[in-house]
């Protein structure tokens, strides 16, 4: 294989320019050219490729979002559109696909990989929702970042003696909620997997209020069915019996664009180069994640039929911990 493309899709993630970058780096090492697709599977469909050399990608190891450019792309779920993406592929002379990106941009991989043509996906999503890989690109960042928030809101909900509700992303994935929930100190947590009865989230602020915590704080994913704007609602004309004052704090994009860390830098530089090598050494219609901190194969037909399972478990030890 001696020219290969790499395109970002779907949501950005800290950590997919290292990715780009070690996808780019790998393939030059192995005598392929490669070419960077911009704004994800809408500039395949328009053959809207850039030629990237190992200099074109100096200096973006430390940056978050996508040199690239992302988008969502409706044209690609049809046949037509996935022919017209091949139609300039092969214009290009290109012999080979990386695609960076979660659920959806998977599922659009497998179905291009599904017609034949050769494609390795890498996996990138902050919600770390992603069969194939025990941790996505982006998650350790956003949930630092969602981290850092919660500790400033820490500190001025305990001078105000204030309860707060910090909504983080997971339209359908409670796993930053959960996480965010945990090594935050959460009081309570809400996520999509799990029914919860605000009557509950209620019993854990008011316990808060009545050991003399001086604030209690409840992370919700936006995705559940109590998410921030609901619980807010529900309490309105009842805060009183909470013992606190409630606020509300909702993250949304913020979470995304922060500086790589030193875990998503490594994991996407890992993750890029073994897609580029697994690409041009033949393999193809799989996924490259990390499962136990060693490469993962997976195929894209499991990827996307698979559902990654979330240890609901792990709410109990918020609760046993929100002593
Ligand atoms: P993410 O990859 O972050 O989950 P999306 O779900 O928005 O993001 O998917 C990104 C893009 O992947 C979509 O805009 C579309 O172009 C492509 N895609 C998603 N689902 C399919 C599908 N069933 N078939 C083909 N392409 C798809």
């Amino acid at each position: 294989m001696r020219r290969i493309a790499v395109l970002t899709s779907g949501g950005d993630a800290p950590g997919m320019n290292a990715a780009i970058r070690a996808v780019v780096r790998t393939a030059l090492e192995g005598e392929a050219e490669v070419f960077g697709v911009r704004r994800g599977y809408r500039g395949l469909i328009a053959g809207d490729f850039l030629p990237l050399g190992a200099r074109d990608v100096g200096g973006i190891i430390q940056r978050g979002g996508t040199m690239l450019g992302s988008a969502r792309c409706p044209e690609f779920r049809t046949p037509e559109g996935r022919t017209q993406a091949l139609e300039a592929l092969s214009r290009q002379g290109i012999e080979g696909l990386v695609v960076i990106g979660g659920n959806g941009s998977q599922t659009g991989a497998q179905a291009l990989a599904a017609t034949g043509f050769p494609v390795v996906g890498v996996a990138s999503t902050i919600d770390n929702d992603l069969y194939g890989s025990d941790i996505t690109i982006g998650v350790d960042t956003a949930l630092n970042i969602a981290l850092e928030a919660i500790d400033r809101l820490k500190v001025t909900a305990s001078s105000h003696h204030r309860a707060f509700v910090v909504e983080v992303m997971g339209r359908d994935c409670g796993y930053p909620a959960l996480m965010a929930g945990i090594a935050g100190g959460a009081e309570a947590i809400t996520i999509p997997e799990v029914d919860c009865d605000p009557e509950a989230v209620a019993d854990e602020i008011r316990r808060a209020y009545e050991r003399g915590k001086p604030h209690a704080l409840v992370v919700a994913a936006e995705g559940a069915r109590y998410n921030a704007e609901r619980l807010a609602n529900y309490f309105k004309e009842q805060q009183a019996r909470l013992g606190f004052e409630l606020r509300v704090t909702i993250l949304g994009h913020v979470q995304r664009g922060g500086a790589p860390s030193f875990a998503d830098r490594m994991l996407a530089t890992r993750l890029g180069a073994a897609a580029a090598q697994r690409l041009l050494d033949g393999q193809r219609g799989v996924l490259i994640g990390l499962i136990d901190n060693a490469i993962a194969v997976t195929p894209l037909d499991v990827v996307v039929a698979s559902k990654k399972p979330l240890d609901t478990a792990l709410l109990n030890l918020a609760r046993v911990l929100a002593k």
